[in-house]
């Protein structure tokens, strides 16, 4: 027989304006491929005058590329993706924002000039440039999975016309590559997120796919038609779609250079900084060509990096040594980058207006189901709040915006290739998910084998005294303790006002959507304050994971339990501990001697047994300690009433 895995892997790859990327399917998951630790290429190609070189000219493809453009502006040839396909008429608003020539090639089709420094040149077509960037995707491709790799799926943007479409399968052919499918972006993105490769797909499912990158931003409205069988794919047909191609995380870029150029103008001439600060933009230019090229470069790079500190912190500061004597330095806050963006994000929200107008007729009354995020300027909290608003849905951000779609379009691969049969796109939930609790002990929310959507709540509380955030850890397995689940990530909820131990009332609640995907939310109810997280449990796990971790679930139950209740023993010991310990020392000489001394030995007993069982939980008979904190409860009796009339007193007085 002739397995489909003899002609390898079918790779997904995003070939991508500013980036790319390939992924495989394999064992039951897409993952991104990586050489050296890298895996994001940018779509950026020079070329260099080579005698030993097959035509006399080799290319340096990626991060070289990139970091060396402005150096060799007329032999680097970056954003091809906005030529493919198109004639120099169609492509020629786009030409200003090209730092290379464009000429007119065979049948009007716009080509790239690369001009040497001996004044040489060469054309070369927008074909042939994705293909160089395809070969080098490829080239990665193989030394990261140490075989060879003939077929890809290729993603292009929904609204890439028939012609853009043959532009892109010739590139791969040109990098010697199988284009065995091409795919929509917004679809692999819906794939990624397990969104129609269910057998029980729900009719008439509508995603919504929101892509702001770093210079073009779309908006697709997808609707799932179901295979309505065994074995066969459902498929997407995309509604409507909407976009600006000169729209991206680049304009805030713009903003915040301008703001800083006009500051240090400011400070240089003597007047105080402005610092408030209104998204003015027309004077940029004026602003900005008053610094040396250097100078503006190294703005550019400075105000992205702000921007995506701010995406992550509330503050950030700058600080820049103008001359001898002279710092500019201020303090950038999220609100102010706020203000300055809300018209920025409202123009991408308007354009979700018209993709929802557009779909209307097959929309009906209920918009739309989901709503998936896409590209790194996703990353910004105020885009994905204004989204979620308009949608009237929270968005899907558990995959990485610059890493959805070729997720996606290996899961496509793995679909053709069959090797994404029989792999974990279920509708149950094939593990047991939870949450740390104290001493490394598991709390199960939702058990394995229940089916999606499940959704569950349990309520936590705080440790120790004043504790101001909590770590959320949420894990997956079947096992008892922390170390023996995976955990699929861990987040903080902070802002706690300061309270005894015990008393915050943390509600954590655990939704699986109908898509798989796991969001989980934790709310602080005497604060109200919250935080979340969104996972997808399923990647990264294969089928014969979930059964080797189901068999060791049962090898090590008892085990497990007992170390689950001596964890649970501790730490409810050490609270017990340290309440006698206060009022001991507060109340102690109410007590009569022989009672106290009676307390304080059998708390050292205690507190051994903890030491003990702390330093290895086999050291302690869970029944032995249990009697110990039983022993000492009862001890304790005495104490706890002379502690609440004393209570009580000093209410009434107060
Ligand atoms: P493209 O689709 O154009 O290839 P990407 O999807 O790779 O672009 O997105 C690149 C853009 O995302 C850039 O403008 C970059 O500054 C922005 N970006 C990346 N990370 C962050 C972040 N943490 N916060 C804000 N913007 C970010
Ligand atoms: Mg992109």
């Amino acid at each position: 027989m002739n397995a489909p895995e003899d002609k390898g892997p079918i790779v997904g790859i995003d070939l991508g304006t500013t980036n790319s990327l390939v992924a495989v399917f394999e064992g039951g998951a897409p993952r991104v491929l990586e050489t050296g630790g890298a895996s994001i290429v940018p779509s950026v190609v020079r070329y260099e005058q080579d005698p030993a070189a097959p035509g006399g000219v080799r290319t340096i493809v990626g991060d070289d590329a990139k970091a060396r453009a402005v150096e060799f502006p007329g032999r680097t040839i970056s954003s091809a993706k906005r030529l493919m396909g198109r004639s120099l008429n169609d492509a020629r608003a786009d030409l200003p924002y090209l730092g290379y020539e464009v000429v007119e090639g065979e049948h009007g089709q716009a080509r790239a000039r690369v001009v040497f420094e001996d004044g040489s040149s060469r054309e070369v077509t927008p074909q042939e440039v994705s293909a160089t960037i395809l070969r080098e995707l490829r080239g990665l491709a193989e030394s990261a999975l140490g075989r060879q790799v003939g077929r890809a799926v290729v993603t292009v943007p929904a609204y890439f016309d028939d012609a853009q479409r043959q532009a892109t399968r010739d590139a791969g052919r040109l990098a010697g590559l199988d284009v065995v499918r091409i795919v929509n972006e917004p679809t692999a993105a819906a794939l990624a997120y397990g969104i129609g490769t269910r057998a029980d797909a729900t009719s008439g499912e509508t995603v919504a796919v929101y892509d702001l990158g770093g210079g073009t931003f779309d908006v697709s409205v997808l609707r799932l038609t179901p295979s309505g069988g065994e074995g066969g794919t459902s498929f997407f047909q995309v509604l409507s779609t909407a976009g600006d191609t000169r729209l991206g995380g680049d304009d805030v870029d713009h903003l915040l250079v301008s703001m800083f150029a006009r500051e240090i103008r400011a400070l240089m001439d003597g007047e105080e900084p402005r610092l408030q600060v209104a998204g003015a933009t027309k004077e940029r230019g004026n602003d900005l060509s008053a610094f040396p090229p250097s100078t503006r470069r190294a703005l550019k790079v400075f105000g992205e990096s702000v921007k995506c500190r701010l995406s992550e912190d509330d503050a950030a500061s700058v600080r820049i040594e103008i001359n001898e004597g002279m710092v500019y330095e201020r303090v950038v806050t999220r609100d102010e980058l706020e203000t300055m963006i809300t018209p920025w994000v409202e123009r991408t929200l308007g354009a979700c207006g018209r993709a929802v107008r557009d779909a209307r007729e097959h929309l009906g009354s209920g918009g739309v189901d989901a709503v998936i995020l896409v590209g790194g300027s996703t990353r910004v909290p105020l885009v994905r709040r204004r989204v979620g608003e308009f949608f009237g849905v929270e968005p899907y951000t558990a995959l990485d915006p610059d890493r959805v779609v070729a997720l996606g379009a290996a899961v496509q691969g793995g679909i053709l290739s069959g090797e994404a049969t029989g792999s974990l796109l279920l509708d149950v939930i094939p593990l047991s998910l939870g949450v740390e609790t104290a001493g490394g002990a598991v709390a199960k929310l939702i058990v394995r084998n229940s089916t999606a959507p499940a959704r569950a709540t349990e309520m936590f509380s705080t440790g120790v005294d004043g504790q101001t955030s909590i770590k959320i850890n949420v894990l997956q397995g079947e096992r008892e303790m922390v170390e023996d689940c995976r955990s699929l990530g861990v987040f903080e909820l902070s802002g706690i006002p300061p309270m005894p131990a015990g008393i915050p009332q943390l509600e954590v609640e655990f939704l699986v959507d109908a898509n798989g995907v796991l969001l989980v939310s934790a709310h602080e109810r005497r604060s109200g304050k919250r935080a979340g997280l969104q996972v997808v449990p399923n990647h990264g796990l294969t089928r014969d994971e979930v059964e080797r971790i189901e068999r060791e679930s049962f090898t090590h139950a008892r085990e497990d339990m007992t170390r689950h209740r001596i964890a649970d023993l501790i730490t409810n010991s050490s609270l017990d501990l340290k309440w006698i310990g206060e009022r001991l020392e507060r109340f102690g000489d109410r007590l009569d001697a022989g009672a106290r001394e009676d307390l304080v030995a059998q708390i050292a007993s205690l507190r051994g047994m903890i030491d003990r069982a702390r330093a290895d939980w086999r050291s302690v008979e869970p029944n032995a300690l249990h009697a110990a904190k039983e022993t000492l409860d009862r001890a304790s009796v005495r104490l706890q009433e002379i502690s609440i009339s004393e209570s009580l007193r000093g209410d009434a007085e107060g």
